[in-house]
């Protein structure tokens, strides 16, 4: 689907930022670019809608050089989310969604459609979010609409820079979520780009590791984490863990509410510690204290978990 041969990128100032990278991403993957901080990846990312040109080699979509597309044209079709929410703050969540298929000029009907059925898609009800000004969400709602107002003209690509790294932990977590869910529903091609290894591995189907413009490993979260290419390699992964992307932490079924009231119990658990085991103490604590980077982030109740579990359950019910 997208295949760089021999691309290279070096600024004027002489920074080689990407350096002969050969890449294939596959139609329909979810494709993650990840490396330390000026390895290249947000470098890489923008050379496929073209906001960054290569100085040297060629980039493919499907059969055609980008080079040879009308600009509008690959940059309509390229979904593109960064990590500032770079909502139009003026303008209302729909206004803001709509603005690629007005370009395209959709039909009124046919944008409203759409607007409700992507906002439905990632939770938010369209009757009461569709007139709402940006600051009227919260940070994670705002990703959310800036995550489908990139799908908004169903591209076949999408492009995400960071893009969940300014939220807080549980509004990130739950995002993650929701774009897994979505990829399995909408099939499109994404190209995501962290310098966060358990990230990586909870989304990647492949994963590219970059350092200084180069790629050092493209393999499965699997291949990397039992097989990694060299030192650099095992370093960066660190202590992330692709095992761990299935398991549900206490973490998220938190209820972050109760953290002004008093706390009634002394029992105190960890945030990342799996919902399973947290639920066996639930038998005999009705409440538990949630702690994380020393902090205590609320409270998990019986009620809480139950609340999460249930959802969930449904979840599973609805998208299989
Ligand atoms: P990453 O996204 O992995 O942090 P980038 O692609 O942004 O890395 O940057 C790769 C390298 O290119 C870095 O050394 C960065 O300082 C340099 N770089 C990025 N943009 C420019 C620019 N406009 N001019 C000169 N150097 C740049
Ligand atoms: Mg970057």
């Amino acid at each position: 689907m997208i295949q760089f041969n021999k691309v290279s990128k070096s600024y004027r100032d002489g920074t080689a930022a990407v350096d002969s990278v050969d890449l294939h991403i596959r139609k329909g993957e979810f494709f993650v670019l990840v490396g330390p901080s000026g390895c290249g990846k947000t470098t890489t990312l923008k050379m496929i809608n073209r906001l960054i040109d290569a100085t040297d080699g060629t980039i493919t979509i499907g059969e055609k050089k980008i080079s040879e597309y009308d600009i509008h044209e690959l940059r309509w079709n390229i979904g593109y989310v960064l990590q500032q929410i770079a909502l139009f703050p003026h303008m209302t969540i729909e206004e803001n969604i709509a603005v690629v298929p007005e370009l395209k000029r959709w039909s009124r009907a046919q944008i409203k459609k759409r607007v409700d059925e992507l906002l439905t898609m990632v939770g938010l009800d369209p009757e009461t979010y569709r007139g709402r000004k940006p600051a009227e969400l919260s940070g994670g709602q705002q990703q959310r609409v800036g995550v489908v107002r990139a799908l908004a003209a169903d591209p076949d690509i999408l492009l995400m820079d960071e893009p969940f790294s300014a939220l807080d932990p549980v509004s990130r977590e739950k995002i993650q979520r929701d774009i897994i869910s979505l990829q399995q529903r909408i099939n499109k091609t994404i190209v995501f780009v962290t310098h966060d290894m358990q990230e990586a591995f909870k989304l990647g189907d492949r994963i590219c590791l970059m350092k200084d413009g180069r790629i050092v490993q493209i393999d499965t979260p699997e291949a990397l984490f039992h097989r990694p290419a060299d030192e650099f390699v095992k370093q960066f992964i660190g202590t992330a863990n692709p095992l761990l992307k299935d398991t549900v932490t206490v973490e998220s079924a938190v209820q972050k509410q109760s953290v002004s009231e008093k706390f009634t119990s002394s029992q105190v658990i960890a945030a990342g510690v799996p919902l399973e085991e947290a639920i066996e103490q639930l038998i005999q604590e009705d409440r538990i204290q949630v702690e994380k980077d020393g902090e205590i982030i609320g409270l998990l109740t019986r009620q809480s978990a139950l609340a999460y579990l249930s959802e969930a359950l449904k979840e599973r019910r609805e998208h299989g």
